[in-house]
């Protein structure tokens, strides 16, 4: 019998205690636990029910294009409560000189791919349209080096282009900078383009032009799918699938050792032996475990740097909703001089959420700039969000109820050089036997990508299977996903 332990409760050690869970039902002769240091499971996947609203603390959402999410659900009974985002009324503003700019149709991430709403969005100024015109002629670049968001986006469309789209994108997705941020890991298939075709504009059209003309045709997908009644239930369905008596709450793992080919893991004064182990955690916490194994790796996670988050939720009544601008939010480029990042309508972008009089606002702040939001009392920051909603969208109603959640260091950074840094702490990794790495820390910072890590971890800990080894889809949209919250 194999002896199998997980540490981290969130959404990756989940995925792999389930996909575990399944192989030892199957009659794989295998055991786990899962180590879990707070007095709850789930990590940042955390949503509240209040006032009538569902409130998400973590994660709201994830993008449909990337199956692992939608597979757990199913895989643990919860296709019927699979809910995609209200695309009809998915508009994005973003915030330009105190108001708010609808981001054209057509521009897919910062690429335009329609003409007409791009030649007369006042969200560009007409030397960034002149660029963006430009840019069809541009040359596909030879140099194979990794390099910033920042500086593939500039290239072809010039600093505006960044500071209005690219950052607020990114701080939303990553809480990161576009000036820090790998292209070759956020956003390898823009790198792909340019190389092969120069011009992104250009690279879009032909993938669009080599999909199937039923798949062109096909009504899109949500962007979004989420669960009906919040986030928190897919952390619940998993636990309602994996053997209970396997699961510990408030037991950190203090450390970590490997010693005549057993993991020891220690927690709450005892250790116990493991034939392998999956870190689910934080890459820096996962650094810390690992030192005594293998310093080499422990350095390599170390360098794996994070930022922390703070999302506020506003109910209101009637009257905010009718002041409301249609669409799903806005994004706020830090050149405007606001702590928020982003706010997110969650009234319209999952109506269901809040009773049908209610504006429900989500606004998220922090990220790699202001780490400084997290020492700032809960009070405070609901004062100054509540200060800028009254400066943006002029609502200085009373909310019916404010909630705070603050993650610090939750957000993985992929800085330039990501990939190789990867490629090395897996050599290192495979020096150890029986250790997987789950986590946000490595290939997609997303739900799905969480998900599918700790998939992964679970299939090579057990061996071979073809129940669960699957093959994973390239995607068929040529865009890389933009995640507006
Ligand atoms: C505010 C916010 C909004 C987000 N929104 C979205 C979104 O809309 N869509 C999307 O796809 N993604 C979103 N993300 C990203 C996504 O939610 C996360 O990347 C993902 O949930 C991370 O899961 P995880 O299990 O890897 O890590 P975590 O959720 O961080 O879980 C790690 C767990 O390990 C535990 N732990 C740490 N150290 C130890 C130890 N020594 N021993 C035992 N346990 C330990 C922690 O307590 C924690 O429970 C968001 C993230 C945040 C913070």
């Amino acid at each position: 019998m194999k002896r199998i332990a997980i540490i981290g409760g969130g959404i990756s050690g989940l995925s792999a205690a389930f996909y575990l869970e399944r192989l030892r039902q199957e009659g794989v002769p295998l055991d786990y636990v899962l180590y879990e240091s707070s007095t709850r499971f789930g990590g940042s996947m955390f949503s509240e029910h209040v006032d009538g609203c569902v409130v998400e603390a973590g994660p709201d959402s994830f993008l449909t294009e990337k199956p692992w999410a939608q597979t757990l659900a199913r895989d643990v009974g919860l296709e019927d409560q699979l809910i995609g985002s209200n695309d009809p009324q998915r508009k994005t503003y973003i915030l330009v000189n105190g108001k708010l700019v609808v981001i054209p149709d057509g521009l897919m991430f910062m690429v335009p791919t329609k003409l007409l709403p791009t030649v007369f969005t006042p969200l560009f100024s007409w030397s960034t349209k002149l660029r963006m015109a430009a840019e069809w002629l541009h040359p596909p670049r030879r140099a194979k080096e990794d390099e910033t968001v920042a500086a593939l986006v500039k290239r072809h469309y010039g600093p505006e282009m960044v500071d209005r789209l690219a950052d607020p994108l990114l701080s939303g997705v990553y809480g990161g900078e576009a000036a820090t941020l790998s292209v070759r890991a956020v956003l390898p298939r823009f790198a792909d383009m340019e190389a092969k075709h120069g011009s992104l504009g250009r690279a879009m059209l032909a993938a669009r032009k080599k999909l199937h003309p039923l798949v062109r045709q096909a009504k899109p997908l949500p962007l979004f799918t989420s669960m009906k009644t919040g986030m928190q239930q897919m952390v619940d369905g998993v636990l309602a699938r994996v053997n209970r008596s396997a699961l510990r709450t408030s037991s950190p793992v203090r450390e970590l050792n490997f010693r005549d080919g057993m993991w020891q893991v220690a927690s709450n004064g005892a250790t116990e032996s493991y034939d392998a182990i999956t870190v689910a955690i934080p890459a820096p916490a996962a650094s810390s475990l690992l030192r005594a194994a293998q310093p080499d790796l422990a350095n390599e996670l170390g360098a794996i740097t994070y930022s922390s988050s703070v999302t506020v939720t506003l109910g209101y009544g009637k009257d905010v909703l009718g002041a409301l601008p249609p669409g799903f939010g806005f994004l706020v480029p830090r050149t405007e001089g606001k702590r928020m990042l982003a706010c997110t309508f969650v009234h319209t972008k999952f109506p269901h959420r809040a009773p049908p009089d209610r504006a429900l606002l989500r606004v998220f702040l922090g990220g790699s700039r202001d780490e400084e939001i997290l020492s700032v009392s809960d009070d405070k920051i609901i004062e100054l969000v509540r200060a800028e909603l009254r400066q943006i969208l002029g609502v200085s109603a009373e909310p019916r109820f404010s909630r705070v959640y603050k993650w610090k260091g939750a957000m993985a950074q992929y800085s330039v050089g990501h990939l190789e840094r990867l490629d090395r702490i897996e050599r290192l990794r495979r020096t150890l036997p029986g250790l997987t790495l789950a986590g946000n820390a490595y290939r997609g910072i997303g739900v799905p990508d969480c998900i599918l890590s700790g998939k992964k971890a679970a299939e090579e800990i057990a061996g071979p299977s073809p129940r669960i080894t699957e093959v994973i889809p390239a995607s068929s949209d040529p865009v890389a996903p933009q995640q507006v919250r």
